[in-house]
């Protein structure tokens, strides 16, 4: 090939069309507009952050972690996982960098190009750009009006899936799926039901029974949300244990990083912080619903999805971020209307403001069509 391509065609040429479309949205933009606006204390509202800085333990444990990071790490991650099963019980476990890591691995393991992989929209969107990156052929379901799942819509869906997709609680949505309806589903299906508990901290909802009764079931988790460590990137999964050996053949080596892995059995140590902050979460979830002004989806996740109409989502999300918000517009999720608008709770500042200048923005323009 070389020299036959000239400046400007490589990519048309090399790059696959699965990484053409667009990719994962980031919430950077609207940042950019309240700096426009002179606005440098920014409320935080876009990412499903946890506000707070991470636990002490955590912090700790990772700074000393360097120390030896002349070394590599332990190949099987064994002290995380140690602490998994002390923190949850006798599972089996995998990790990878951020939940992420470990879907774009296990979609590896599975799907070859062609395969079906069905996912439960609208929801996050990135089992949609693993699975094409794979090649995969998607099949979406859609969920109901109040944005439950009908099992027999998935199972067939999923009839000839190797993997499929259900997050719970959902975003952008924040719907929890009962877990008979999971059990439902696993009994219908034969491929793997990956179980998104990205936010599962901040419901009441248990699923861990269902993993010793079914072996096709992963039950996908963070370190991003609860625990404080976004920046860390630390995911891990239930998993059945034939999966085990292969997810450590097909993940690249050494899966996390030490600094990261040490931070995280810092942070799983620390119960106390991470329950301060979920008890912090559901009452301020129900205050910001309550008081917003806008119909709000019931939710169990630290967010909420907010009907903005007649604004759109992302008329929305411009008004706000003049006024030093960062909320995230929906109207990228396929399957979604366009006046919704996703919003993390925050700090108790960041979401005192949200409620000020949302009911300021409502007020300055009743009556008014959008
Ligand atoms: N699943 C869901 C539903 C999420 O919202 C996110 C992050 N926003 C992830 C997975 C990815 O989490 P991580 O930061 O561990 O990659």
């Amino acid at each position: 090939m070389a020299g036959r391509i000239t400046g400007g065609k490589r990519d048309a040429l090399l790059v696959r069309d699965c990484f053409r479309a667009g990719g994962y949205v980031f919430a950077k933009k609207a940042g950019d507009l309240a700096r426009e606006n002179g606005i440098s204390r920014i409320a935080r509202l876009a990412s499903n952050e946890n506000p707070y800085p991470p636990s002490p333990d955590a912090i700790r444990q990772g700074c000393d972690a360097l120390r030896e990071a002349n070394r590599y790490p332990d190949e099987c991650m064994e002290q995380l996982l140690q602490c998994l099963r002390e923190t949850y019980g006798s599972y089996h476990f995998v990790s990878g960098v951020g939940m992420d890591g470990v879907i774009e691995t296990l979609i590896r393991i599975l799907v070859n190009p062609g395969d079906g992989v069905a996912i439960a929209t609208p929801t996050f969107s990135f089992y949609g750009l693993a699975a094409r990156a794979q090649s995969a052929e998607i099949h979406p379901l859609q969920r109901d009006e109040d944005y439950s799942v009908d099992p027999g819509v998935f199972i067939n869906a999923a009839a000839d899936a190797k993997i499929s997709f259900l997050c719970s609680p959902n975003n952008p949505t924040g719907t929890v799926t009962p877990p008979e309806i999971i059990e439902e589903i696993l009994a219908g299906i034969e491929g793997i039901l990956f179980l998104d508990n990205a936010y599962i901290e901040f419901c009441d909802t248990d699923y861990l029974p269902l993993m010793n009764r079914h072996d096709n079931l992963v039950i996908g988790r963070t370190m991003s949300k609860a625990y404080a460590l976004a920046g860390a990137r630390v995911g891990y999964a239930f998993v059945p244990a034939w999966i085990v050996p292969f997810y450590q053949r097909a993940s690249t080596p050494f899966t996390l990083n030490s600094a990261s892995a040490q931070a995280a059995i810092g942070a799983l140590k620390d119960r106390e912080f991470m329950n301060r902050y979920v008890t912090h979460v559901r009452t301020w979830r129900e205050r910001v619903a309550r008081e917003c002004g806008f119909p709000v989806t019931p939710s169990g996740a630290n967010f909420i999805m907010v009907d903005v109409a007649p604004w759109t989502g992302d008329t929305m999300v411009r008004e706000l971020a003049m006024r030093g918000i960062l909320v995230r517009s929906c109207a990228s999720f396929p399957g979604l209307p366009d006046h919704y608008i996703r919003v993390s709770i925050g700090d108790e500042w960041e979401n005192e403001l949200f409620l000020k200048e949302i009911q300021a923005i409502r007020e300055a323009n009743s009556g008014l069509s959008q």
